[in-house]
C-alpha cells in the first residue's frame, strides 16, 4: 500500500520505519523542514515501563491545588480558564480514582515494555548510539509523597519489575552527586528504566527510514484529509497527495486534523518545559536520571549536558515561557545538583503536546476503513513509541500484533459509554 504518515516526530517516525519493514510504500509528511521539531525535540529523555505512570493517579488534585499559588510547581495555568479546561481536568480528576490509575497504568507499562524491547532490538540490529544511560532514581522529598508512591510500587512487585526503595545514605550512596543540603525522605531505584536522547535518536531512526525507501516530505503542513473508500487526498496548501491510507501522529495537531472526519479525540492542549544546561563540573554530575516526584521534574545527563524538563502548562500552545516554569526547574536543578552546572545559564524551551485525560495513548483504526491513528502518548511517547508504530504498523497491515491492544483503540470510549 501507499501509506502517508503525518508527523514527523519520535511516533511518526517509528511509525514510518516499521511500516516500511512490513514492505509498505511510505511518505512522512511534516510541516517543518525536519524530524523532532515539536514535543519529540524537548523531550526529557526518560525511557522506561517502570517510572512510566499516568498523570491521574491518586492525590493528583490535592497536590495540583497545595502547590497551584506557589512560586514552584509542577503545573503552571494559562491566564484564560476556559470551559473546555474545567471539563478535562474533571475527566482526569475521575481517572485519577485508585481503580481507573491501575488499570491505565497496567496498559501504559505492557506497551512500555514492548516498546523497550523493540527498542533494543533496533538499537542492537542497527548499532543506534543515542547517549544512553542506564537507571533512574525517584527521588521523595517526604514521608507523605513516598507513602503516596505505594500504588506505584505495589504495582511493580506484582509485574516482577526490579526496583529498591533506598533510605537517604543508601541513595547518596548511589548517587555520590545528590547535594548533602538538600533534605528527602527516601528514593526508588529503577535500574531497568534508562534515558537517551530522543531528538538524536528521531535523526538516526530517519536515516534507516530511508534507507527502507521512506520518503520525507518536509515543509508540508497538511490543512486537511479526505477519506472516500479506497482512496484518502491529503491537502497541503494548493496541492494534493493520494495515498492508499493515512496514519495521523501529528501531535498536538492530530485533533484539528481528525474533527472534521468525525474522529473525535478528548485531548487538551499541554505546553511542556525543558532546559538544557553545559556541565560544569563533571564529577558532580549525575550518573543515574533522577525524577523529582513533587514538582514531577527529571534531571538526565546527555553527553556534556544536563537536561531538566517536566513542567506542564495547561490550556496554551504559544511558545512563551511562563516564569512559574523555568524558576521550578532552575529550583530542582539547584536543589539536587547545585554545583554541577549554572542552571540561570540554561537554555529553555516549551513546546506543545496533547494530553488525553487517561494517559494512555490511542492507536489504530478509526471510524474511516483507511485513517489510522498513533496520538495521546502525552507525557510518555519517548518511552512508548517503538512499540506503538510497529503495532500501528502491523495493525495497518492487518497483521496480528505482537502484543494485547485492548483498550489501545478509540474502541474504549466506546465501551465506556455502553
Ligand atoms: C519537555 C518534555 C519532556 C518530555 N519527557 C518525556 C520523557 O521523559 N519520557 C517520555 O517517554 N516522554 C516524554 N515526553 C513526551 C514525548 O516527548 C512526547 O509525547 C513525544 O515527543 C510526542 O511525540 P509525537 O511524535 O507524538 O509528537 P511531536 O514530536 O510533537 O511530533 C508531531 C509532529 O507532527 C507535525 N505536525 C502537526 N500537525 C501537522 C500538520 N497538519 N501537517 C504536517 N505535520 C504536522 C509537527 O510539526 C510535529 O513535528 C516529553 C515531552 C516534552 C515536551
Amino acid at each position: 500500500m501507499r501509506i502517508a504518515v503525518i508527523g514527523g516526530g519520535v511516533v511518526g517516525v517509528c511509525t514510518a520505519y516499521f511500516l516500511a519493514d512490513a514492505g509498505h510504500e511510505v511518505a512522512v509528511v511534516e510541516r517543518f523542514g525536519n524530524v523532532a521539531q515539536e514535543a519529540s525535540f524537548g523531550n526529557l529523555d526518560l525511557m522506561g515501563p517502570s517510572a512510566i505512570q499516568p498523570w491521574a493517579m491518586p492525590g493528583t488534585a490535592r497536590r495540583v491545588m497545595r502547590q497551584l499559588f506557589r512560586p514552584e510547581s509542577p503545573m503552571a495555568f494559562s491566564a484564560k480558564f476556559e470551559p473546555a479546561m474545567w471539563a478535562w481536568l474533571r475527566r482526569m480528576r475521575a481517572e485519577s480514582a485508585l481503580s481507573r490509575f491501575l488499570h491505565n497504568q497496567q496498559r501504559l507499562h505492557s506497551l512500555a515494555s514492548y516498546s523497550r524491547d523493540m527498542m533494543a532490538e533496533l538499537s542492537l540490529s542497527r548499532g543506534l548510539d543515542f547517549q544512553q544511560t542506564q537507571g533512574v532514581l525517584m527521588m521523595f522529598r517526604s514521608t507523605i509523597e513516598a507513602a503516596q508512591a505505594s500504588p506505584l510500587i505495589d504495582a511493580l512487585s506484582e509485574r516482577g519489575v526490579p526496583f529498591e526503595l533506598l533510605d537517604r545514605d543508601a541513595a547518596r550512596k548511589l548517587e555520590p552527586a545528590l547535594s548533602e543540603e538538600t533534605p528527602f525522605d527516601s528514593a526508588l531505584h529503577l535500574p531497568d528504566d534508562s534515558a537517551g536522547n530522543c531528538p538524536l535518536f528521531v535523526r538516526q531512526l530517519k536515516k534507516l527510514a530511508q534507507e527502507k525507501g521512506v520518503e520525507f516530505r518536509f515543509n508540508s503542513a497538511v490543512d486537511a484529509i479526505r477519506a472516500e473508500p479506497g482512496n484518502v487526498r491529503l491537502r497541503i496548501g494548493a496541492d494534493e497527495f493520494s495515498v492508499d491510507a493515512v496514519v495521523v501522529a501529528a501531535g498536538a495537531g492530530s485533533a484539528r486534523l481528525l474533527k472534521p472526519l468525525g474522529v473525535h479525540l478528548p485531548t487538551y492542549p499541554v505546553k511542556v518545559y525543558s532546559a538544557s544546561v553545559a556541565i560544569q563540573e563533571y564529577e558532580l554530575a549525575p550518573q543515574l536520571s533522577l525524577f523529582d516526584e513533587r514538582y514531577r521534574v527529571a534531571l538526565t545527563r546527555l553527553g556534556q549536558r544536563l537536561r531538566l524538563s517536566g513542567c506542564a502548562e495547561l490550556g496554551s500552545s504559544n511558545i512563551k515561557l511562563h516564569q512559574k516554569a523555568t524558576t521550578t526547574l532552575v529550583k530542582v536543578g539547584d536543589d539536587w545538583l547545585p554545583n554541577a552546572a549554572n542552571y540561570r545559564t540554561a537554555t529553555f524551551w516549551c513546546g506543545p503536546t496533547a494530553m488525553l485525560p487517561e494517559g494512555v495513548p490511542l492507536l489504530g483504526a478509526t471510524r474511516h476503513g483507511n485513517v489510522f491513528i498513533n496520538v495521546g502518548h502525552g507525557a510518555g511517547a519517548w518511552s512508548l513509541a517503538a512499540g506503538s508504530g510497529k503495532l500501528v504498523a502491523d495493525l495497518v497491515s492487518g497483521r496480528h500484533p505482537a502484543i494485547d491492544t485492548d483498550g489501545l483503540s478509540l474502541q474504549r470510549y466506546a465501551e465506556r459509554v455502553r
